[in-house]
């Protein structure tokens, strides 16, 4: 993985090596961050990187930090003007990740979300696939439990709350799967340690409500669309049960790191014989078009880096 040369920090772009926080940031300490994760994709033959739904990324990360009481001065199109802006520094013309994090930066001790200095921060890194074995995966169900809404917001990309991911993720990884199952606390399938599940069964296709502490993704919701639009299914949300996975036509995950990837097997269960199914291969071959910007009837979902007017961030 290759670094970034700048980064988009206290109101401007500098060097990536002037992008540093002190020890005593109170986000570190005690977790208290939002973050995004939103993809820019390259389109060889236009000679254009297409930033996929930034807007509802932006939307999101807003939400999230208003979960902390931290308020983003900004607007979702001024967001994205700066996220343009420094693109263009850094001149990408491949595949790229981009993570924003808004954070308490008050430096000093006492847990708590009010009257406390935040701020925003925003880096972009060339980045291919997020799991190596994305034709075809192993997942393995955590004896973690997803984090609950009762306890952290679910909807929000809060940082501390990825301590759970992060032990799901190890914990599955190091018993060999490639990704994990994680059940909610009442016993149902949530999502993965980081990606939201599908699966399909019955000739359905179905998916856990946002009500079973699932993070509301924003590729779930566009191969909603997909789904529904341009492969003639409708798509069911309703609680699955870890059981049904095995006895499943096909399982997959989508998300912004996982993009749409099939699983293989589940808890060492082969699920379309332990190879990918014809749903989710046609469903990751339109996906792939639609977010390098080659089926126009989705062109609103993406936004060009090089090709767009320069929108003042102010
Ligand atoms: N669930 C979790 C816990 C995640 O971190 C992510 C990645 N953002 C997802 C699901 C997928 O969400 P999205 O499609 O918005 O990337």
């Amino acid at each position: 993985m290759s670094s970034p040369r700048f980064a988009f920090f206290q109101g401007k772009i500098v060097p990536i090596e002037q992008a540093k926080v002190s020890v005593m940031t109170h986000a570190l300490n005690y977790g208290t961050a939002v973050f995004g994760g939103m993809r820019g994709y390259w389109n060889e033959e236009k000679g254009e990187l297409f930033l996929f739904r930034p807007i509802d990324h932006f939307v999101r990360l807003k939400q999230s930090a208003e979960f902390l009481m931290m308020d983003i001065p900004h607007t979702p199109e001024q967001l994205r003007a700066i996220l343009v802006d420094l693109l263009r520094h850094e001149g990408y013309r491949q595949d790229t990740y981009i993570r924003p994090l808004v954070y308490k930066s008050h430096e000093g001790i006492g847990v708590r979300l009010h009257n406390l200095e935040h701020d925003l921060t925003i880096f972009a890194i060339p980045f291919g696939s997020y799991l190596e074995h994305e034709e075809g995966l192993k997942l393995g169900t955590s004896t973690w439990r997803r984090v609950d809404d009762t306890a952290i917001p679910v909807r929000g990309k809060i940082s501390g709350a990825y301590v759970n991911s992060a032990l799901i993720k190890t914990e599955v990884m190091l018993n060999g799967h490639d990704e994990a199952v994680v059940l909610n606390q009442d016993g149902h399938v949530s999502e993965a340690s980081a990606a939201n599940l599908f699966m399909v069964r019955g000739g359905k296709v179905i998916t856990p409500p946002v009500h079973s502490n699932i993070l509301e993704g924003i590729v779930r919701r566009s191969l909603f669309t997909l789904i529904t639009e341009q492969m003639g299914y409708e798509v069911i949300e309703r609680e699955i049960d870890r059981s049904e996975l095995y006895v499943a036509d096909e399982v997959f995950l989508c998300g912004t790191g996982v993009q749409v990837a099939a699983v293989a097997y589940v808890d060492h269960r082969p699920i379309s014989g332990g190879k990918m199914g014809e749903f989710v291969r046609a469903l990751r071959e339109l996906f792939f078009n639609v977010v390098r910007g080659k089926v126009p009837q989705y062109a609103h979902w993406l936004y060009p880096v090089y090709a767009s007017e320069t929108i003042s961030a102010d």
